[in-house]
Order: structure tokens, then C-alpha cells, then sequence
């Protein structure tokens, strides 16, 4: 084997090489490099060269030392080229130096670097020409970045593989999911479709986004119809758009809201339903949509309907039953003590109601008590109740009474209407009523207490003979039937001539004069005998009769009047007592100017007087009439001044000569120090006022001085002269004047 250096790079390593005695075969084969270019060439070369002898390294370029990690290419100069190949792959490298060729392919194998590290190469192994089947020239190229660059390329392809096979994986799941999930959607949407219960998807506008079949079948409204409106557009009924407005409330503080009421559908027919309205929310709480489920539930309701209308009411007269009308009293007996108003309760029961049953028959029975029903509805007023409590008693719960006479005249329509004919399926019948009255608080606060009442006036009115109506208290009962007495007796006083009028002097304190008289009604009835003005003129005022009679009063003063003056009299002014009905009537002022006119009495001759608490209660009307009075020269009195309660800027303006102190402060007078006050302080206030001030009622000699001492300007009581008919009065007067004189 011929020796061989490697000269080092940069000059004649490769003349060298060329120069090789190939053993006799150099005319064959000559190397054929030019120059020192060529072995620059490979020496710089960046991939392996290397030639071999035999199987030994007899060249290496300097690329090929750093592969195979020798120090310098001299160093690897005489050694087996397979010593620096892997073991794995040494086998495949001496088969192929064996064969002086790698067939013009690249082969990949490992080096075995002198580190001991391996190093991915590809070598093409050559057959030198002209050595004789010794020599082989090797290429070898670095693959380890190409195996590396591979190999990366190789996992992130795996990798990328396996997010693939991964994001493939997902996406059959969410393909899977999503299938299923359209699959419940349609599920929902055709279980929604079908239901009974109308369902109304409301989106968070608070519009309908769609209604369902069942919706349409139980409103009639259309989805046309209802999109895009708001969700109640069809609670038509005024039960129902209550109820929406509460429904809101609940739905903003729950987010939930049920109820139950009637509706309308589109056609107008009545239906109940059962709303369930819900709101969802995001996570922040904000609504996203709402869902209405109605169900009609008019089947329901009406059963209910129907039970608690037998449970609550009389099915012959349609009436509320006893149970129902004990609840109802019960109620309103607690909630009397609250108002100023009383409660009546009355009850009812037709006399003679037996009869009917026994000769026409029970149907003629239950006609008559429907008939009975008819009528009594017709009398009460709204709010009053009429309720049957069996066979023929009925009852009227009367809540809101002003006074318990209120009652009477409700009793009397009763009485009256069932006494008319009734006519049952052609037979004319004849029934009265008896009626028994209690009244809350008066006969008790307690409902046992008031129904015994009512039941037991009710058996009084019946012992006495049916058609009558009775209170529960005795004294009421006497007091009312003597209103009836009164107002019977009354209604012929004024043709019967029973009226006369009376007169009472007024006597000036300080001339010792009289300066007029007060007329003041008496009633003398045929069956009573006299009756004190106290009783009758209320109840004039209730009828109003005391317009007529009052007219009369007038005329008999005026009357009067010139009579005395014929006598020969000094002019005597007469008092007369007004009440406030008369003044509230029109033309009173005029008609009192035509009385005056016609009976020649001058306006000075009259005067009249008002109770301050009639004036009081009707100032505005009052007033303006006795401003006429006074402008035409009438005088006028306030009567029983300190009852009323008027204020001293009152009297400023009511248009007055006279203040009359009532009769209550002179009473006592000298026993009581307020009294003493109060009266002085009228009598100051009085002269502040430019008024008259007159002490009525006065009895004692006691009572005049003190109202001497006060400076009262005149007095008019029983000490003086009790009121007396018109002769003794002048006879009285005449008396006084020759005394005087
Ligand atoms: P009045 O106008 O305050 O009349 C005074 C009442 O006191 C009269 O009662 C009279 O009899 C009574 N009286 C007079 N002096 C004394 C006394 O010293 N002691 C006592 N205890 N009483 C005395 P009378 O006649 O019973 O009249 C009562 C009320 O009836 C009158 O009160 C008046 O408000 C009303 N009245 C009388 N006549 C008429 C009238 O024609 N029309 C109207 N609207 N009311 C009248
Ligand atoms: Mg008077
Ligand atoms: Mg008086």
C-alpha cells in the first residue's frame, strides 16, 4: 500500500494524489484533478470527502474531520474508514466498501465520532478508477439537521396530527351535542306546539316573539295578532288589567308571577285563566326573555263558582243565605265602631206566608217569596244587602245609616210595597210584613247580641198583629212611634187651625221698657193636647212642613201687630223664629217684603231671629238672605248665642242688631264663675260690636241684678213675663205702661 499524506490544506495534497502509482494501472486511470483550485475545492468543500485504500483512509477533507470529530484530517490518515461508522450501521457500510459502491445512491447512516457521539450522514461511496478494485473515493453529506429539522418536522406533524385527530374528536362531539341538542329543540318545540297550555315567548323588550296553537285555540288572537305587541295586549277584561298591574310588581321583585282571573277572548267571550309568567335572566341578573304558560281554566272556575254560590247563596231567590249574611253582618258589625255611622239590621217575615203555602201550594210559596225578593231589592238603597234566611224571613243589612230613623222610613217602604197585591200565576194574594229593627252600636256591638235584638223586635212587631215595624229598644220604639204620632197629628194642625202663637215681652234694663215681644209657637193637638215646641218643631223641620207653618207664624205676627195698634197700643215689634230651611228657600226675603207690604206693617214692626247653630251650619245662604232683611230695616237676633260655637270674626260679619245669650248661661249665673265669664265677655264683645245683647231665660231677681251690674241692655224671661196669648200680653203691656207711667 503506498504511503500517503495529507499535506494540509492549501497546497499539493492533490498533485500529490495525482502523482500516486496506482500499481501499474496509472496509464488506465489517472486521477485527472487541475491544480491546487481543485484540491482547494474539496478541501473547502462543506461535505465530506474522503478517499480510501483498501478500506483505510488515505484522504480527508477538513469537513470530514469535523464530522467525524478528529482533531485534524492527518489524524484519521490509516484508519478504517468503518471504524468511525456506527455500529448499527458498520455492517451496512463494509458490505457497501466491500462493493466499492453505493450504486450511485446516497446512504444514510451514523458516524461514530471520535466524542463518541453519532452524527446522521448520507455517503455515496464510489469505486476509485484505476486502484485496482482498492481505492474508493466517499462523499458523505451532514444530514443530522436535515434529521433533525425531519425529525421536528416529524412531531410537529404528530403533534399537529394529533390536535387534529383531537380537534376532530371535538368537533364530532360538539357535531353530536349539537345534534341532539336541535333534536331536544325541535322535541320542545313540537311538545310547546301541542300543548294544552297556551304558551307566549316575550322577548326582553317586553314583546310577544311568538305565541303557540294552544294560545290562538283559547284567546282566538293569531300569532299575527299578537307579535310584536305587548304580552297583556289580550287581558281585556278590567278584573284582568288590574291584576296585570300587580302582576308587574311581582315580576320585578321575583322574577316570577301567578294568577287567576277572567278574561275576554277576541270574540268577546268570557274565559278564566291561570297566567304563570317568568322571567330569565343572564348571569348579571339582566332579563333575557320571559315566558307566559296560560291555562284556561273556565271549567274549574265555574265549579268553583258554582260551590260557593251554594254554599253562600239561596237558590230559589238568588238571594245570599244565612251563612253568607252572617259573615257579611259579622264584617260590618266590626267595622261600625270605626265610623260615625250606625248599622241597621233588619229582619222580615211575611204574615200570612203559612197560609199561602197551605191553600195555593209550596210552588205558590216559593212565587211569592221570589215575587217578595223583587220587591224588597227595589226598596234598599245600594250597599244595603238583602239576604233570605229561610222560609219566609228575610233580612237587609243596612250599613251607612245617619241616625237610627233612617231605618224607619226603609221600613215603612217595606211595609208598604209587600202590602200591595201580589198575583200568583193568576191568583191575587194578600200578605203584610213584620219587620223587627236593631241597630249597631245602640242595641249592641256584638253580631249575637244585635241578631237576638232584631229577632226579638221582630216577635214583638208580630205579637202586636203582623204589618207594623218594631225596634229592638223599648224607648226607641216609643220615641218613633211618637215621631209618627207627631207627624200624623201635624200634617192636619195647620188646616184644623191647632196652631196659635204665643208671646213673650223683652224688657229694657235700663228705661224699664218693653221693647217687644217674642212670638213662639204653640200646638195644641186634638189627641196629644199641648205639645211643647221642643217636640214638634224638629220634626216639622224633618218634613219640612215648617216652610208652611213658618209662613203662617209670619202672617199671624204681622197680624198681630196691627191688631195691638188698633187696641190702641204703642207699636210693639214682634220676634219671630226663623228656621233655616226657611231662609235656604228662595225669595223668602222677597216674600216677607210682600207679607209686610200687604199686612201695612213696617219693616222696624218685625224682626227675626236664628238659632246661632243654624246659622253656622248654613252660613253662605243665611247670610246673604239676612242681609237683605236687614237692609230692608227688619231687625234680626241671633238666638241661644254660646250654643254655636261661632267665632267673634263671624258675628263681625253676619248682618245682626241683636245677640240673644242662651238660656243655659243665665241659668247659672249666680252659681257658676264661667258662667259669669262667659256672659260678661259676650255682653263686652257685644258692645264692641255696636250689637244688642238680650238675656234670655232670665227667672231670678238674683240673675237680673247681676245682669244689671253687667250692663245687659235688655232681658226676657219667666221673671219678667212667661209667654201669654195675644189678649193677655196687651193686657200685660197695658198693665206695665200705667205702671210706668
Ligand atoms: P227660643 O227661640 O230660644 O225661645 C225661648 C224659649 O225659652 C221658649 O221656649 C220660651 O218659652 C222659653 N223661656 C222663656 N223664658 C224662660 C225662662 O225664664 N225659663 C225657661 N226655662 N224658659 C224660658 P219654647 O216656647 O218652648 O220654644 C222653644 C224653642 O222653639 C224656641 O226657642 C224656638 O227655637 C223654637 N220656636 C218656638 N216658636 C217657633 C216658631 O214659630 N218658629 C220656629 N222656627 N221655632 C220656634
Ligand atoms: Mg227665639
Ligand atoms: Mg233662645
Amino acid at each position: 500500500m503506498p504511503e500517503y499524506k495529507n499535506h494540509g490544506p492549501g497546497h499539493g495534497g492533490v498533485s500529490q494524489i495525482s502523482r500516486v502509482d496506482w500499481a501499474g494501472e496509472e496509464e488506465r486511470s489517472q486521477p485527472s484533478f487541475d491544480g491546487d483550485w481543485a484540491y482547494e475545492l474539496i478541501d473547502k468543500a462543506l461535505d465530506l470527502f474522503c478517499l480510501c485504500y483498501d478500506g483505510r483512509i488515505i484522504y480527508l477533507n477538513n469537513a470530514g474531520a469535523e464530522m467525524l470529530a478528529v482533531p485534524s484530517a492527518h489524524k484519521a490518515i490509516g484508519k478504517s474508514f468503518t471504524d468511525f461508522i456506527h455500529p448499527q450501521f458498520r455492517e451496512t457500510a463494509e458490505r457497501a466498501l466491500e462493493a466499492l459502491s453505493t450504486n450511485g445512491e446516497m446512504l444514510a447512516l451514523k458516524f461514530q465520532r471520535v466524542d463518541g457521539a453519532g452524527h446522521d450522514v448520507e455517503i455515496m461511496i464510489s469505486p476509485f478508477p484505476g486502484s485496482g478494485d482498492k481505492a474508493v473515493s466517499i462523499y458523505g453529506r451532514d444530514i443530522a439537521h436535515r434529521n433533525q429539522a425531519e425529525e421536528e418536522l416529524l412531531n410537529s406533524h404528530g403533534r399537529l396530527e394529533r390536535r387534529i385527530e383531537k380537534w376532530e374528536q371535538a368537533l364530532v362531539r360538539e357535531r353530536e351535542l349539537r345534534r341532539r341538542a336541535e333534536d331536544q329543540v325541535n322535541h320542545s318545540q313540537t311538545v310547546i306546539e301541542n300543548l294544552s297550555q297556551a304558551v307566549v315567548a316575550v322577548g326582553a323588550d317586553y314583546k310577544i316573539a311568538a305565541v303557540n296553537r294552544a294560545f290562538t285555540e283559547m284567546t282566538g288572537y293569531t300569532t299575527e295578532d299578537a307579535v310584536d305587541r305587548p304580552p297583556h295586549f289580550h287581558i281585556s277584561s278590567p278584573e284582568g288589567r288590574d291584576i296585570h298591574n300587580r302582576m308587574w310588581e311581582g315580576l320585578k321583585k321575583e322574577g316570577y308571577w301567578e294568577g287567576e282571573f277572567w278574561n275576554l277572548r277576541k270574540d268577546g267571550g268570557k274565559y278564566a285563566e291561570r297566567l304563570s309568567i317568568t322571567a330569565f335572566t343572564d348571569v348579571n341578573g339582566k332579563v333575557q326573555y320571559y315566558t307566559c304558560v296560560i291555562s284556561d281554566i273556565t271549567r274549574h272556575k265555574e265549579d268553583e263558582e258554582r260551590i260557593h254560590f251554594h254554599a253562600n247563596y239561596d237558590s230559589l231567590t238568588g238571594l245570599p243565605n244565612r251563612s253568607l249574611f252572617l259573615d257579611r253582618v259579622e264584617q260590618m258589625v266590626a267595622n261600625t265602631p270605626r265610623t260615625l255611622r250606625k248599622l241597621g239590621l233588619m229582619f222580615v217575615s211575611l204574615d200570612g206566608f203559612k197560609l199561602v203555602n197551605e191553600t195555593l201550594g209550596y210552588d205558590y210559596g216559593d212565587l211569592l217569596l221570589k215575587q217578595t225578593t223583587g220587591r224588597l231589592i227595589n226598596c234598599v238603597r245600594k250597599g244595603d244587602t238583602v239576604a233570605r234566611l229561610g222560609g219566609d224571613e228575610f233580612s237587609i243589612i243596612m250599613p251607612n245609616l245617619s241616625s237610627a230613623e233612617n231605618a224607619t222610613s226603609l221600613a215603612q217602604r217595606i211595609l208598604d210595597t209587600v202590602a200591595k197585591e201580589f198575583r200568583l200565576g193568576g191568583h191575587p194574594v194578600a200578605v203584610t210584613a213584620s219587620i223587627g229593627i236593631a241597630i249597631c252600636p245602640d242595641d249592641g256591638v256584638e253580631r249575637t247580641d244585635l241578631l237576638k235584638n232584631a229577632a226579638s223586635a221582630l216577635a214583638s212587631a208580630k205579637e202586636i198583629g203582623g204589618a207594623n215595624y218594631q225596634f229592638s229598644t223599648a224607648d226607641f220604639n216609643d220615641e218613633m212611634k211618637e215621631r209618627l204620632v207627631l207627624k200624623t197629628g201635624l200634617n192636619k194642625a195647620l188646616e184644623n187651625n191647632d196652631f196659635i202663637l204665643h208671646y213673650q215681652p223683652k224688657l229694657d234694663l235700663r228705661s224699664g221698657r218693653i221693647t217687644g215681644v217674642e212670638a213662639l209657637m204653640r200646638w195644641k193637638s186634638p189627641d196629644l193636647g199641648w205639645v211643647p215646641p221642643g217636640k214638634f218643631i224638629p220634626v216639622m223641620e224633618e218634613t219640612g212642613m215648617i216652610i208652611e207653618v213658618g209662613e203662617w207664624a209670619l202672617r199671624v205676627a204681622c197680624r198681630q201687630y196691627n191688631a195691638w195698634l188698633e187696641e190702641g197700643l204703642e207699636p210693639i215689634r214682634i220676634a219671630v223664629n226663623l228656621s233655616a230651611r226657611q231662609l235656604r228657600e228662595e225669595g223668602f226675603a222677597a216674600g216677607i217684603e210682600r207679607l209686610l207690604a200687604e199686612t201695612g206693617v213696617p219693616p222696624s214692626g218685625l224682626e227675626v231671629e236664628i238659632t246661632e247653630s243654624m246659622l253656622m251650619k248654613d252660613m253662605e245662604q243665611s247670610v246673604v238672605t239676612l242681609a237683605r232683611l236687614n237692609e230692608i230695616g227688619i231687625h234680626v237676633a241671633m238666638d241661644d248665642f254660646g250654643t254655636g260655637y261661632s267665632s267673634l270674626s263671624y258675628l263681625k260679619k253676619f248682618p245682626i242688631d241683636t245677640i240673644k245669650i242662651d238660656r243655659s248661661f243665665v241659668a247659672d249665673i249666680a252659681t257658676d264663675p264661667d258662667d259669669v265669664e262667659i256672659i260678661k265677655t259676650i255682653i263686652t264683645m257685644g258692645r264692641t260690636l255696636n250689637r244688642r245683647v238680650i238675656a234670655e231665660g232670665v227667672e231670678t231677681e238674683e240673675q237680673l241684678n247681676i245682669l244689671r251690674e253687667f250692663n245687659c241692655d235688655e232681658i226676657q224671661g219667666y221673671f219678667f213675663c212667661r209667654p201669654m196669648d195675644a189678649k193677655k200680653v196687651s193686657a200685660f203691656i197695658q198693665a206695665k205702661t200705667a205702671g210706668s207711667e
